[in-house]
């Protein structure tokens, strides 16, 4: 018999006139995120969305991957029942019976979305709660404390029973406020950033910059496992690999060591921005904090952006350490991000590297350096991957 799984969505339903357009988003969001499960029929009512597929296995496969959907406040599994209360009383003490053992207690809430529905809620709770009591001699009511709880949703066409919702992801589906570059190196913090844009709409392109030999094949492979997770909140996902090497090497030879971290920076923001405008993103994600490390000063921050006009958006300002690890665990990046690496920024990393620089600093650092041809080089260096 097929399943039948009912869709919450919140935020995305009081979105005015855009509704349409970031329900039809969510469904193909949801279509693509379910591609492995067979037989599956996904559509909207007023309201709730619905996915039927073919069983109980099924069902189980398509709640999990469903849960990771951004824009989906909660799902259950439902079942339905015609608009006739006969036939709902029926249905509900049928769905009762698989939960009861003697001296169960149990409450029925109802919602009526529908009000040509004659019968009103609370009517509803008693008429069907009464109808159980009669069939099932040892069942109780407990209002405040039932030991099952079941749910009849009364909407346009059909009424739904349930007895558990899971929590989704919340947000808004990807996509919807448009396109990001993330910066993505293989700690722990920039796939937590990401997740972060993902879940406020946005379709994230991953883009790492890699330092071969100094940093090696592995470092490499923890990125491209990092967005084997992500994929998963943002299907499709593409990771641009940047050879970063020439860059490095420039900036050691030419630029007062000091300063090399914010120059470094900069040339990160600039392949990014070159980046965004050829795959038309709107804005650069990074995973950057404040005051976790030397170039995460408000000084660094200035004069790394000063290279760029687009909105530069930076999740992870309002976290402690503590909540992005928590997050990072739960998203399933923590394991991957936690390998031992070297990071292509470590690297050259300078003894003293200065805290508070200035943009004039940084301007003159960079007299020497061929800006525009290491940018070209890096982003016609660029493989491109798709997950
Ligand atoms: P993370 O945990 O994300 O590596 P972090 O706390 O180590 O961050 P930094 O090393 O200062 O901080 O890097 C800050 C941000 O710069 C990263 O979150 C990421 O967005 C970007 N970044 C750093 N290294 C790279 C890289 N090799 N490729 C792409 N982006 C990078
Ligand atoms: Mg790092």
């Amino acid at each position: 018999m097929s399943e039948l799984i009912m869709v919450r969505y919140g935020e995305i339903a009081l979105k005015g006139k855009n509704r349409h357009f970031f329900e039809n988003v969510l469904i193909n969001n949801m279509r693509i995120a379910l591609k492995e499960i067979e037989a599956k029929k996904i559509y909207k009512t007023q309201g709730r969305i619905f996915v039927e597929v073919a069983d109980k296995h099924e069902s189980e496969k398509a709640m999990k991957l469903l849960q990771k959907v951004f824009g989906i406040v909660s799902i259950s599994p439902v079942e339905r029942t015609p608009l006739d209360l006969q036939r709902m009383k029926e249905k509900v003490l049928a769905y009762f019976r698989a939960f009861y053992r003697p001296g169960i207690s149990f409450k029925i809430e109802s919602r009526r979305a529908n009000k040509a529905f004659p019968t009103r809620s609370p009517e509803i709770n008693r008429e069907v709660g009464g109808y159980i009591l009669q069939n099932i001699a040892d069942a109780k009511v407990d209002v405040h404390n039932p030991e099952v709880k079941i749910n009849i949703e009364v909407r346009e066409d059909e009424a739904y029973i349930y007895s558990a919702a899971f929590p989704g992801s919340g947000g808004l589906p990807v996509s919807v406020t448009g396109k990001a570059i993330l910066l993505l190196s293989g700690g722990i913090d920039s796939p937590v950033a990401a997740w972060m844009g993902m879940k406020r709409g946005l379709k994230v392109e991953a883009l790492h910059f890699y330092s071969f030999p100094f940093t090696s094949e592995r470092a490499k492979q923890k990125v491209i496992d990092l967005c084997h997770v992500l994929k998963n909140y943002n299907h499709g996902l593409k990771l641009h690999i940047a050879p970063f090497t020439e860059i490095q090497k420039q900036i050691y030879q030419n630029c007062p060591p000091a300063l090399g971290i914010t120059i470094m920076r900069r040339m990160m923001f600039r392949i990014a921005q070159a980046l965004a405008k050829k795959q038309k993103a709107l804005c650069i994600l990074t995973g950057e904090s404040l005051g976790q490390v030397a170039s995460q000063t408000l000084e660094s921050m200035h004069v790394i952006n000063a290279i760029t006009n687009l909105p530069v958006i930076r999740p992870l300002v309002g976290l402690d350490k503590s909540e992005i690890t928590a997050i990072s665990k739960k998203i399933g990046t923590y394991e991957i991000s936690i390998r031992p690496y070297e990071d292509c920024c470590t690297i050259f990393v300078p003894k003293h590297p200065e805290t508070k620089p200035t943009i004039e600093q940084a301007e003159k650092a960079e007299e020497n350096l061929d800006i525009q041809t290491l940018v070209d080089a890096s982003i016609s260096g660029m493989e491109t991957l798709k997950f």
